[in-house]
């Protein structure tokens, strides 16, 4: 099912095998949706060693569950996660070097396409010391140079970014040699969408962001982060928020037709390449 005749894709979704897992699938799908981009969660039940082996290996197995059991089609995203640090720190283990291993990790999915991105990389969404500051920093900087080396976008977790912050992240883009675009700010505001900044914004599916996002005239991508935690039911907007979004740019803009082309085919081609989303 498609709206539209567009693949409605929710560009960061994450699941859970002890959480709602495919029945929130089902409701996206239910509701009009056609792709997710599965996002790695971390889980620090998980003993440091061999960590990102098991979290990346958990993710992807399911993914194929989904792909087996659903008709959604599943896109896999895999990185270190920036909270990560903090778990490393506190078991002495060396934060900078267990999450560039994690990066390496991530070349042989990248090389045979399993992966559609890295990420989430970035740094702490709150305030941290300088230090930890300039070691994500780092760690963000190798995740770029991997998505330049492979072709691949990267889907950035950090603080709200001002217009400030935007362009650090483009000039260390630039240094890795990703195009801005490439560069996926992930929870993006309606003020991101409004600045120069050439990174493509992924915005959190509610109806006020859409209305505002519509607004600005520019091009970006819709998301739940869901994240399917059965003790924290109500903290995210619901898995099927996405292809409801659609229907609401269908039923609310004569000009919907332009504008479900940009969030759920231009943009996402230009991304991650039409092959998905070219019906
Ligand atoms: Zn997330």
């Amino acid at each position: 099912m498609t709206i539209e005749n567009f693949r409605i894709l929710d560009n960061h979704f994450h699941l859970r095998t002890d959480g709602l897992y495919l029945d929130a699938v089902k409701a996206f799908k239910k509701a009009g949706g056609d792709i997710i981009n599965l996002v790695n969660l971390p889980d620090y039940t998980i003993p440091t060693s061999e960590y990102y082996e098991h979290i990346y290996e958990r993710t992807l197995k399911m993914a194929e569950f989904i792909r087996t059991n659903s008709e959604v089609k599943v896109m896999v995203t895999l990185g270190p996660y920036p909270l990560d640090y903090f778990y490393f720190r506190q078991a002495s283990v060396n934060p900078v070097k267990k999450m560039a291993d994690g990066i390496m990790l991530l070349e042989k999915y990248a090389e045979d396409k399993t992966i559609c991105a890295i990420g989430e990389i970035g740094r702490p969404h709150f305030d941290v010391d300088p230090k930890v500051r300039e070691e994500s920093n780092q760690i963000l900087l190798r995740g770029l140079h991997l998505a330049a080396d492979y072709h691949i976008p990267a889907i950035l977790h950090t603080e709200d970014l001002d217009e400030a912050a935007l362009f650090e992240l483009q000039v260390m883009g630039n240094k890795s040699g990703i195009s801005p675009h490439m560069i996926i700010k992930h929870h993006a505001t309606v003020s991101n969408l409004m600045s120069e900044s050439a990174l493509s914004m992924s915005v959190l599916a509610t109806r006020p962001n859409l209305r505002g996002s519509i607004e600005t005239g520019k091009s970006f991508l819709l998301e739940t982060d869901y994240v399917d935690d059965p003790l924290k039911p109500g903290k995210v907007i619901a898995p099927d928020s996405v292809p409801k979004r659609a229907l609401m740019i269908r039923g609310e803009y004569t000009n919907y037709e332009k504008i479900m082309s940009d969030v759920f085919l231009k943009l996402p081609s230009k991304i991650y390449g039409k092959e998905l989303f070219e019906i």
